[in-house]
Formats: structure tokens, C-alpha cells, sequence
């Protein structure tokens, strides 16, 4: 399967859709995920197009994996979480329902279960609140 630009995160990156943007610069987004796992579940995607890690130029990956990292020690800094999960699909077999590169980044609180992936859409106002909590602790 090849790149399809029609993709969500794609028409993100392109500025047709709005998102609750977090971090950028010049290779990378981040963003929080609209359907969270957990509180301040956010995601951190090259501008470079991929479909999967399956397909990503290895340079590619080498610039966004420190931003992962960063956006990972943000998340846990600004919501006091227990643990950080960091998860990355490939392919509809492996659950991935958009064929953008993305890495998410999914605060853990202890005792708490995960919501389900692309389960309930979160509030829009919510959203922007904890997108600021990350932007402050970065
Ligand atoms: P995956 O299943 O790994 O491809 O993950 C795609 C993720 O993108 C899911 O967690 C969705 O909740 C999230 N998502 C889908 N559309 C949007 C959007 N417009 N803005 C932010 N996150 C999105």
C-alpha cells in the first residue's frame, strides 16, 4: 500500500483541519489524540509522509524519536502521571485506523484501565485546556 495525502493527519498538517497542537517545528507535529485513552493522551507525528513505520525513511525516524521522548517527559511532567505508554500501529491487522506515521503518547495513572482505542470523542473546550498543560511544561 502507498501514501494516500488524503489521510486526516495529512489535511492536519496542511492546516484543513484544526487540532489541539501541542509542539512544533520543523519535521514534526504534536497533538492531542481527539478519542483520549487516558487523560492528556496526545500524538507525535513526522511532516515527512508514511503510511507506517513499515515505509519511513530511517532519517525520518531518527528526528522524530527525541521529540517523542520530549513530548513523553511533558506529558508525565504536566499531568502528574505514573507512567508513560507509547504505542505505534502498523496496518489495519495491528489496529491502525490512520496511515499517517504517529506515535502515541498515552499518560498511565496507577490503578487506572485505558479507554478504548478510538473509543468516545473528547470535548473540544477539555482538549484545549490540556493541550496548554503540555505547552507549559515543555
Ligand atoms: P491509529 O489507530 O494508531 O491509526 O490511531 C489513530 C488515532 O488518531 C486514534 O487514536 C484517533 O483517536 C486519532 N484521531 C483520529 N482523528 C483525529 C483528529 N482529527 N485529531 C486528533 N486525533 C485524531
Amino acid at each position: 500500500m502507498s501514501y494516500d495525502d488524503t489521510n486526516i493527519f495529512a489535511k492536519i498538517l496542511r492546516g484543513e483541519i484544526p487540532c489541539h497542537r501541542v509542539y512544533e517545528d520543523a519535521d514534526t507535529l504534536a497533538f492531542m489524540d481527539v478519542m483520549p485513552q487516558s487523560k492528556g493522551h496526545l500524538l507525535v507525528i513526522p511532516k515527512a509522509p508514511s503510511r507506517n513505520i513499515l515505509d519511513a525513511d530511517p532519517a525520518v525516524l531518527a528526528k522524530v524519536m527525541p521529540i517523542v521522548q520530549k513530548l513523553a517527559v511533558a506529558a508525565k511532567d504536566a499531568f502528574d502521571a505514573d507512567g508513560i505508554t507509547v504505542t505505534q500501529f502498523n496496518e489495519p491487522a495491528a489496529g491502525q485506523t490512520v496511515y499517517h506515521l504517529h506515535f502515541h503518547i498515552i499518560p498511565r495513572y496507577e490503578g487506572a484501565a485505558l479507554k478504548p482505542h478510538t473509543g468516545a470523542m473528547e470535548d473540544h473546550g477539555v482538549l484545549a485546556a490540556l493541550a496548554e498543560q503540555v505547552k507549559a511544561a515543555l
